[in-house]
């Protein structure tokens, strides 16, 4: 993954929550949310910009909330450097799928099998 592919991806990762978020607050401003991502919030401004969106979280219905967090969960682990490698083989995750579902845990093949063994619907 290049640096412009990634850079890409998780802008699309914060457009998504930032729409999530405007179901609950529509004039919810996207810098909050870049702000309340970013690795340590450690002045004022990102604290208050965390509490905020725990605060929008909380009023979201649960397949919502639900998807928000996969999306909070793929911009962390894009800053710990594990963003696009499969949790169960380890191998990156081609581009296309991450374009697609840009919050995937898995590689394709991966994902059904685990989605076949849950006998759940597919959520990804
Ligand atoms: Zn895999």
């Amino acid at each position: 993954m290049t640096t412009h592919e990634r850079e890409q991806l998780r802008q699309e990762l914060v457009d998504r929550l930032v729409q999530i978020y405007r179901t609950v607050r529509a004039d919810l401003s996207q810098v909050v949310v870049e702000e309340a991502m970013r690795p340590d919030p450690t002045d004022e401004a990102e604290e208050s910009a965390v509490d905020e969106l725990q605060a929008i979280a909380s009023q979201l219905d649960d397949r919502d909330r639900h998807l928000a967090h996969s999306l909070e969960d793929a911009l962390r682990r894009m800053r710990n450097d594990d963003f696009g490698i499969c949790i169960d083989c380890g191998r990156e995750i081609p581009f296309e799928r991450l374009r697609a579902v840009p919050w995937t845990l898995r590689c394709a093949p991966d994902q059904s099998r685990v989605e076949k063994n849950d006998g759940h619907r597919a959520t990804l």
